[in-house]
């Protein structure tokens, strides 16, 4: 369905907040809990397009704009954050094809990335550092037609179910500053010499996998060299990131969001001290403070979409979404946790979910203490003395 007008892009979001009461919510602590990954809920995902929602139109994608997937993402999540998660990195490297591929690129990559059969992993982070992308490790040294590729990423989303991986790895090795010496190849899970290696145990962010990735003397054809021209892969990776990071920060609107619905009403129904906790001014506070931040959130989320949608550099605006969202995620999950008192640390209720879910996001698409940085580096641009 193509979705162009603003009423239609609401129907889009309307459409996914219902698949989402009707057939997330109902399983998501179920599957959460046994960490199982939700193959028939991507299945679903699937029809509704959600796989190809930013992906351009003439490439088979609903081509909505990151404000409309901002939206659509925070309802996702309302439901069940990894479902975002297995969305995102997808999403990412689709827009790196769409805005920095070549022709022949998108025309092979994102028709099949939009139908969601094969789905996208983004490997920019190693053991040797995932704040300092600079420091990587892993190297794609040219052989006639093809580029041979060594070394291994961690932290690989999508590593085991995903088939098409975007790689970020050093062409020149004696480049200065190492950025200049990086690229970005478009691998194939059928590739040999690509191998899955250890896959992490986490505290939340459950059902999705996150796995290291091992590439020995992986042969990739110099068409899959994204854009077609060594040493821009870092500038490329870093505009993905900006995609990333509308994700997360609508993300942690999303799991906020959730608790908090589920606080306000539990807050109605608990009693004590012979009324309903809710006519308690304490709690009344908590419950005025966590919707204020999570509005405010949300409004940083769309400023920063819209940044992007009018394709202009959004580092700081989606650093800012991002490092305010995600904290505000962390404290709204813990209030949530504390107004259900006893009960909001047993697995009956969904808010010990949010609350393991939330610290993802502080890390996730770079930590808080990176988009400081990032935030400060263009404030200090921006304000220099002259
Ligand atoms: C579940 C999960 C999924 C992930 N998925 C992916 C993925 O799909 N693809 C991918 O490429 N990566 C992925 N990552 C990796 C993630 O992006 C990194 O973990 C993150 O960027 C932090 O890198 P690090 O773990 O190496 O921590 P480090 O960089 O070692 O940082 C450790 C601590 O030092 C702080 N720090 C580092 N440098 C500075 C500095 N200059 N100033 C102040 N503080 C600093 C950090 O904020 C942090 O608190 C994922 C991570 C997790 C946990």
């Amino acid at each position: 369905m193509a979705a162009t007008s603003d009423s239609e892009k609401q129907m889009v979001i309307e459409e996914v907040r219902r698949f989402v009461d009707r057939e997330v919510i109902p399983v998501a602590r179920e599957l959460e809990h046994d960490d199982i990954y939700p193959v028939a809920l991507i299945e679903k995902l699937k029809r509704l397009g959600i796989f190809g929602v930013t992906i351009p139109e003439e490439y088979g994608g609903l081509g909505l704009d990151f404000v409309t997937y901002a939206s659509i993402i925070e309802e996702l999540s309302r439901g069940w954050m990894s479902l975002s998660g297995i969305v995102n990195t997808h999403l990412l490297v689709a827009y790196m094809i769409a805005a920095y591929g070549t022709q022949e690129q998108r025309e092979r990559f994102l028709p099949v990335m939009a139908e969601g059969d094969r789905r996208a992993g983004l490997c920019l982070s190693e053991a040797s550092g995932g704040s300092d992308v600079q420091a990587i490790q892993m190297t794609a040294m040219r052989e006639g037609d093809d580029y041979i590729l060594n070394g291994s990423k961690l932290w690989v989303t999508n590593a085991i179910n995903g088939s098409i991986f975007a790689v970020l790895a050093r062409t020149d090795v004696q480049a200065k500053p190492a950025h200049r010496g990086m690229s970005i190849f478009l691998v194939e899970k059928e590739a040999p010499g690509l191998s899955a290696g250890r896959r992490f145990e986490k505290l939340g962010y459950k059902g999705v996998e996150t796995a290291e990735l091992i590439f020995e003397a992986v042969r990739v054809p110099a068409a899959n060299l994204l854009g077609g021209r060594e040493g821009e892969g870092f500038k490329h990776a870093m505009s993905g990131l900006e995609v990333g990071r509308i994700n997360v920060a609508a993300r942690a609107v999303g799991v906020a969001q959730a608790a908090f619905n589920e606080a306000i009403r539990y807050a109605q129904q608990r009693s004590s001290f012979g009324k309903p906790i809710a006519q308690h001014q304490a709690i009344q506070m908590k419950l005025a403070d966590m919707a204020t931040h999570i509005e405010a959130a949300r409004l940083l989320v769309q400023k920063a979409a819209q940044q992007k949608d009018r394709g202009a550099r959004s580092d700081l605006e989606t650093s800012m979404a991002k490092l305010f969202a995600s904290e505000m995620c962390q404290q709204v999950t813990l209030e949530a946790m504390r107004i259900h008192g006893g009960f909001g640390y047993t697995k009956e209720f969904n808010v010990e979910r949010y609350y393991r879910d939330a610290p993802l996001m502080l890390v996730g698409e770079g930590t808080s203490e990176v988009q400081r940085l990032v935030i400060a580096r263009q404030l200090l641009q921006k304000y220099a003395i002259k």
